[in-house]
């Protein structure tokens, strides 16, 4: 197999009819050696049907059908763990991700590069969301370890030797932008112009993508947990200082009434802190919970491959 095309579905029954036939057309130009792995996230309207449809018409075509809805990162990782491609294409549902720069990165992949990268920019997208999304990575590259680019999401070409890389690392919170960067080896960043879904919903709201962000923070290292423990120290100095300074007071002048006001603020400001910082504790804890279970990623309900349960 050349080519495996990766397309997370969750509710897409709008757009898939559209997207299967772009794709299609697309990859037969390119090669009659090629295979869309769709994976149905436990969608509620008609995108199974749809798939199998599909699948009844076109042996190119293979779908999985989770028993629930899993999250786009466990439909990628299963659509990953069944490629049997040489190189294998992950790319949305929503023709957000323009199938005709498959070609390209076909080349560039046959040149060598391990992950052909697409990256939108930010045309039509809304001022604030943009602004906030740069924000963000700022923070990240600050925070964490990996480098996250503004406009690279998971629409790439990856060879077989950074799938299996990826393949190898089996964490239950996977936030693949940064695994991706992880993984590292020979990078090329194709350009795009950004696109609006072709039909049908966005799944993500406000408070799915602040939930996203902390994830990203939070799954690859543990510099949150040394922020806390920088601020306590500071905290500790300010107020040593502080019992300095009444103190000599106390030896100079003589004791005069304590402050009201300074006491309550103490007390609420390192309250907050406290909190703040075991909360970031406790989210810690909560992954390492949910890691230590080992629970699969998904379950698989149908499928059209013959092997039900790949790992
Ligand atoms: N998706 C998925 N499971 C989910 C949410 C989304 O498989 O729980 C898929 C969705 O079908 C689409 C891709 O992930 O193919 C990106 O989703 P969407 O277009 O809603 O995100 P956006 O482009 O707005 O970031
Ligand atoms: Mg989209």
């Amino acid at each position: 197999m050349l080519i495996s095309t990766v397309v997370p579905c969750y509710n897409e029954e709008k757009v898939l009819s559209l997207t299967y036939n772009e794709l299609s057309e697309e990859l037969r130009n390119i090669t009659e050696d090629y295979e869309i792995i769709f994976i149905d996230d436990g969608s509620r309207d008609g995108t199974l049907s749809l798939l199998k449809e599909f699948a009844d018409g076109d042996t190119h075509v293979r779908y999985i059908s989770f028993s629930r809805n899993f999250g786009k990162e466990s439909a990628m990782l299963a659509g990953m763990r069944y490629s049997s491609g040489e190189f294998t294409v992950i790319m949305d549902a929503d023709l957000q991700h323009p199938p005709e720069l498959i070609a390209q990165m076909l080349e560039y992949a046959r040149q060598g590069c391990d992950q052909v990268i697409a990256q939108r920019d930010r045309t039509g997208d809304r001022k604030l969301g943009s602004f906030f999304a740069r924000m963000y990575y700022r923070l990240v590259d600050r925070l964490t370890d990996v480098e996250l680019t503004d406009g690279i999401g998971d629409f790439r070409m990856l060879s077989r030797k950074a799938l299996d890389a990826l393949l190898t690392m089996n964490e239950y919170n996977r936030f693949s932008k940064g695994l991706f960067s992880w993984i590292g080896f020979k990078e090329k960043i194709i350009r795009y112009q950004n696109r609006s879904r072709a039909a049908g919903e966005s799944k993500w709201n406000f408070g799915s993508l602040v939930r996203y962000g902390v994830d990203g923070v939070l799954s690859f290292n543990n510099k949150p947990l040394r922020f806390c423990i920088f601020i306590g120290a500071f905290a500790i100095v300010i107020s040593l200082l502080y019992v300095i300074f009444l103190l000599l007071g106390i030896i100079f002048k003589g004791i005069d009434m304590p402050g009201y006001f300074t006491t309550i603020f103490t007390i609420c400001l390192f309250g907050g802190v406290q909190l703040i910082s075991i909360g970031i504790v406790g989210e810690y804890v909560g992954r390492i919970y949910y890691e230590v279970k080992r629970r699969p990623h998904y379950l698989v309900d149908e499928t059209n491959f013959s092997d039900k349960n790949k790992k």
